[in-house]
């Protein structure tokens, strides 16, 4: 997929947003979505996206959309630093098949960073437990502000 074509409404995230496919929720508004990733890079690894957006990336993404969901990513990296205390957190964004993308609707990673934790790689990360991605959603939701 290159960084320029038409916005597939089959993608995963389209369905989660469709509630097609679940999706551990962490918080979400008229406007975005935060939830957690399937295969965490790191503890508590969370993705937010826009739900009103059908931008595939950053290079195509409505500047009012885009500015709602990267306050939703402070939010989100605020409530992460509050509940898990990293000592760190990488904010990242992919763009085009060639920029590591593999979900093409725009979304943003919160991954919590720890200096004697080495983070997984991008797309080589095991999925994680249900149960175990449910209770970190809880635990970054209660220390939303
Ligand atoms: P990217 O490669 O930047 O497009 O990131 C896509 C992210 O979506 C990866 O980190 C995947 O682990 C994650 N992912 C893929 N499918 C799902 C899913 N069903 N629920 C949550 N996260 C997912």
């Amino acid at each position: 997929m290159s960084l320029t074509g038409p916005y597939d409404p089959d993608n995963i995230f389209a369905k989660i947003l469709r509630g097609e496919v679940p999706a551990v929720t962490v918080w979400q508004d008229k406007h975005v979505l935060a939830f957690m990733d399937v295969f965490p890079q790191s503890e508590g690894h969370v993705l937010v996206i826009s739900k009103t957006s059908q931008a595939r990336n950053l290079l195509e993404v409505e500047p009012r959309d885009l500015a709602r969901v990267t306050a939703a990513v402070q939010r989100t990296a605020r409530a992460v630093e509050r509940a898990l205390s990293p000592e760190g957190i990488s904010v990242m964004q992919l763009n085009g098949q060639a920029g590591g993308q593999t979900v093409f609707h725009l979304h943003f990673h919160i991954i919590p960073r720890w200096a004697d934790r080495p983070v997984k790689g991008h797309g080589h990360a095991p999925m994680a437990e249900l149960e175990t991605l449910q209770a970190l959603a809880e635990r970054i939701a209660a220390a939303l502000d």
